[in-house]
């Protein structure tokens, strides 16, 4: 198992802000404590994650996910951030050689012992995150082929605890989500509680156009429960787990890029 002090410098790349957060607010707050580089990257601002898109047009959103993001790094003290500028819910339909390029450029530029991202399966399904995740891993083969690559991913027991959650938040969009990652094969968990765990939910909190709905309905205790375990598969050393469910790559997901609750 190993140890956040032993990844060094961390770079996470995500698609939208709040992906970070979700996912890895734990790992970035442990490393930061650690005197650690923290760097994040993030390849759009998530200016379509809204389901009010009258209220919350593209450039407003845009905005104040931005304004979100910065406020929830803070919290983390994590204080780089690069943004790559793509628009929300386009990231396969991008010149991908060239996303990569700009990507890479980022990569040679922090030089990181450790890259996080999505696995493969994009986690919630997401287009974008599966995206990111592939050219996370290219531009990690150009520019710094020595680092390690992880990917946050979910366990069997995640599923089985938060089953009555998933049911009412459409978080994960294919069939066979979230994954169910033996724990065998889990190369890093972090399981917060106390104060750490209260320092994840003010950077989920902070990423207020988001998760405001979902703290309506699940209320903070569970939120804060529910992502206080952070657990990751080591690319190169595991099988990728592999979705249940027929034809799931196939499943249609929405182009927002937001976690969104059912209704
Ligand atoms: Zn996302």
């Amino acid at each position: 198992m190993l140890d956040v002090r032993s990844l060094g410098t961390i770079l996470g790349v995500w698609a939208h802000p709040d992906d970070e957060a979700f996912l890895t607010a734990g790992l970035m707050a442990a490393a930061r404590d650690a005197g650690q580089r923290v760097v994040v990257v993030t390849a759009t601002h998530g200016e379509h994650g809204t389901t009010d898109p009258a209220g919350w047009p593209p450039d407003r959103l845009g905005r104040i996910r931005a304004l979100e993001l910065a406020a929830s790094l803070a919290a983390l003290e994590v204080r780089e951030h690069r943004h790559l500028g793509h628009p929300d819910g386009s990231l396969a339909r991008q010149h991908q050689l060239q996303a990569i390029d700009e990507l890479a450029a980022i990569v040679e530029d922090v030089q990181p012992d450790t890259i996080v991202t999505f696995g493969p399966d994009g986690l919630t399904g997401h287009e974008d995150h599966q995206t990111v995740s592939a050219w996370a891993g290219t531009a990690r083969a150009a520019s710094a082929p020595q680092a390690r690559l992880l990917f946050a991913t979910t366990t069997e027991s995640f599923v089985r605890r938060w089953a009555h959650v998933h049911d009412r938040l459409n978080v994960f969009l294919a069939d066979g989500l979230p994954l169910r990652t033996p724990d065998a094969d889990v190369a890093l968990t972090l399981d917060l509680s106390g104060a750490d765990a209260d320092r994840k939910l003010v950077a989920l909190r902070a990423h207020a156009s988001q998760t405001a709905g979902m703290l309506a309905t699940i209320g903070a205790d569970t939120l804060r429960e529910w992502w206080s375990v952070e657990t990751f598969l080591d690319a190169d050393r595991t099988p990728l787990p592999q979705r249940r469910g027929a034809d799931a790559g196939a499943a249609a997901v929405p182009g927002w890029g937001t976690w969104q609750l059912v209704g």
